[in-house]
């Protein structure tokens, strides 16, 4: 993949935020990776010494004697409920609010860490009570809430395994993965609010039991919360405020080897069917506290806000786990970023004086679309003082995305952590250090310390800067994926394919370093690589292109063979003022038309040009360029399409000019 246009643009962190950082300026980075590449395992066992409590030592790092099946710390015993909320205490935090939680009504209530703790054993000994062990399987589908976080923090205190299912899901999927996994417990809710509305989540679970093969599973617990009525099956379904009301408020942790499996997550499903991510205590955790210290350079003043669901990784990690294991403030939001209106975040982050927002591109940029026409809600019309770090996950931000971030919500006064991760790795890979590293839009720039991420070719051969290629990760490290639940042959065959020489660790996105500062650039998924007249181009680089263009509020583009040019590039538009038709989107087309060939080259302009009112996104928000392909192409789609968020647009995008 050829690099067509380069990005020039570069922002240095403030230096008062340098001063004051965790990794403060470039030599400490320097110094922190070159202690990993001297002693990998020193440097790792170190870390995980100094970071969290082990209830018995572990003696070996890392042990990979049967690679890529890789452990670490496996003989140390610890127990990652224990580390986020006692240790907190025990350090004097007790008093410290842990959650501050706003309804999506804009009620809020708060939990400190001693009440979480609480909370936590008196869920956890519930469990034990109805027969849970360590090991076990509970499927958890709620919405964002504090009995959400209470009962995944509960699985982990007794040692059973959560699968948080995303509280969008449809019974089909939802079945799918409690089959899959083999769950003997369901946590759920009667019913989730979401933008003003009351949405089932308890009937749906009814239905996927209903739809055969979950034998095991022996308990629904449901946590009442909206107060609609729902049938409950004797026998099968308990209240949760009736099973946690006479349990005691400790509760002895389960200690479990580091490598015992803490959850089991389904990947997104933007490129294929979802895999059951399965991963560890002992690496994970060490993970998501070095990366809340080391990117999000977490202080003990901070209040942080991570807009992510806990179905979703990101919500694991910087939800979950990591805010809490280093025991921070955070804010848990039920509602959705539109309701009541497209200024939420903002009014949010004013009201509760947030000074780290973590959101995803997608957000960014239908914010960005919402505010176009209409300057109340624009970030600009509130106080965002409070704010010292912004982060960017899910998708690559695009450059003029993240110069509406940096200018309008961060004040150009605060760094953004553009975090390059994925369900797989558990933790942040690739991302600007916000003390340390000058930012250049659109780029995740360099690995964390530890992480020894490289651009190789197809038969797995390094290529030098300014050649874009395949991302890997040469070495393993604490928060990797363990297997796919029940499919280790998968496991291999997706991650450490035989063509890459068996021991590389495949992302499955492309990139690009550039030549003079090394700096990595995600191009785009490989499975989405164009191939135009032999120039081979990721799919990143033109819809940054079309984002550009002030007239443009999203994009996506795809490849379609083509007997000339091999394949032909189409792209699927979202404008900014809605969706034009006749010969307005005709004069549009042909205006992005050139507007790309201009900006990128003749070779980048897209042939077919088409536009929606949205593009087909994952529940995550992520497009799903699979789906447009087939469109392109003009075929009938026949992919799993149970992460498709918005299936009637599908329709839309199917009508040529
Ligand atoms: P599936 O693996 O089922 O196709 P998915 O890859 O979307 O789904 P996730 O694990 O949620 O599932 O997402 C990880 C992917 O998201 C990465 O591989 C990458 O493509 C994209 N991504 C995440 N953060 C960034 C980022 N900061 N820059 C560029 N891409 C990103
Ligand atoms: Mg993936």
């Amino acid at each position: 993949m050829e690099s067509l246009k380069q990005e020039n643009r570069v922002f240095n962190p403030p230096v008062e935020f340098v001063q004051g950082a965790a990794i403060s300026g470039m030599d400490a980075y320097d110094a922190l990776c070159a202690e990993a590449e001297k002693d990998y395992e020193g440097f790792w066992g170190r870390l995980a010494r100094e970071n969290l409590y082990w209830k018995k030592p572990f003696t070996k790092v890392l042990d990979e004697s049967k690679a890529p099946f890789y452990k670490w710390f496996e003989d140390g015993l610890t127990n990652a409920s224990y580390n986020c909320i006692d240790r907190n205490i025990e350090k004097g935090l007790g008093d410290k609010t842990a959650i501050i939680f706003e309804a999506d009504d804009g009620t809020v209530s708060t939990v400190t860490y001693q009440d979480l703790l609480g909370r936590v054993c008196k869920m956890a000994n519930a469990l034990r009570k109805r027969g849970l062990q360590s090991g076990d399987r509970v499927i958890i589908y709620m919405s964002m809430s504090i009995e959400g976080i209470v009962a995944m923090q509960a699985c982990a205190r007794i040692g059973a395994i959560h699968s948080v299912v995303f509280g969008g899901f449809s019974a089909k999927s939802l079945h799918e993965r409690i089959v899959d996994v083999g769950a003997v417990a369901v946590i759920t809710a009667d019913e989730q609010f979401r933008g003003g509305k009351s949405l089932p989540l308890k009937t749906i679970v009814d239905e996927a039991l209903s739809l055969g093969g979950c034998e095991k599973v022996k308990n629904v617990i449901v946590y009442q919360r909206t107060g609609g009525k729902i049938p409950l099956t004797a026998g099968l379904d308990v209240w949760m405020h009736e099973i946690v009301a006479n349990e005691a408020i400790t509760c002895e942790p389960e200690w479990v080897s580091a490598e015992h499996p803490l959850f089991i997550l389904y990947t997104s499903g933007s490129t294929g069917k979802p895999k059951g991510v399965q991963h560890s205590t002992g690496g994970y955790l060490l993970w998501t506290m070095l990366t809340m210290k080391w990117t999000f350079d977490i202080k003990p003043s901070d209040v942080f806000w991570c807009t992510a669901d806990i179905g979703w990784i990101t919500g694991h990690s910087y939800i979950t786990y990591g805010p809490l294991a280093v025991g921070c403030t955070q804010i848990v939001f039920e509602g959705v970023p539109t309701y009541p209106n497209a200024g939420r975040f903002w009014e949010m982050i004013q009201k509760h004086q947030v000074s780290i927002f973590y959101t995803a591109p997608t957000a960014i940029r239908s914010l960005i679309k919402a505010s176009s026409n209409d300057a109340a809600i624009h970030p600009r019309s509130y106080d965002l003082s409070s704010l010292r770090l912004l982060g960017s996950v899910g998708e690559p931000i695009n450059p003029e995305a993240w110069m509406w971030y940096y200018e309008n919500v961060g004040g150009s006064r605060c760094p953004i952590a553009d975090t390059f991760w994925q369900t797989e790795t558990g933790g942040h890979m690739i991302s600007p250090l916000p003390g340390a590293t000058p930012m250049v839009p659109g780029s995740c720039t360099l690995p964390l310390p530890g992480i020894m991420a490289a651009i190789v070719d197809e038969a797995g051969h390094d290529v030098p800067n300014g050649s874009g290629g395949i991302l890997v990760v040469k070495r393993p490290w604490p928060s990797m994926i363990r297997t796919i639940w029940n499919d280790p042959d998968r496991f291999i065959k997706s991650y450490f394919p035989e063509e890459l020489g068996g021991t590389l660790y495949l992302a499955g996105d492309g990139a690009i370093r550039n030549i003079e500062t090394g700096y990595f650039t995600i191009t785009g998924r490989i499975d989405d690589v164009l191939n135009v007249s032999g120039h081979r181009m990721g799919t990143m680089e033109i819809e940054s292109c079309l984002v550009a263009n002030p007239l443009v509020a999203e994009a996506a583009v795809v490849g379609r063979p083509d007997e000339l040019t091999g394949e032909a590039i189409c792209v699927f538009v979202v404008l900014k003022g809605g969706r034009p038709t006749g010969e307005e989107a005709k004069k549009i087309a042909t205006e992005l038309r050139n507007w790309v060939g201009k900006e990128i080259g003749p070779i980048a302009k897209p042939k077919d040009v088409r536009f929606g009112d949205n593009l087909p996104k994952t529940r995550s928000g992520k497009i799903m360029r699979r789906l447009l392909r087939v469109i392109a192409k003009g075929e009938e789609i026949t992919q799993d399409t149970s992460t498709l968020e918005n299936p009637a647009i599908l329709e839309q995008l199917k009508e040529a000019l």
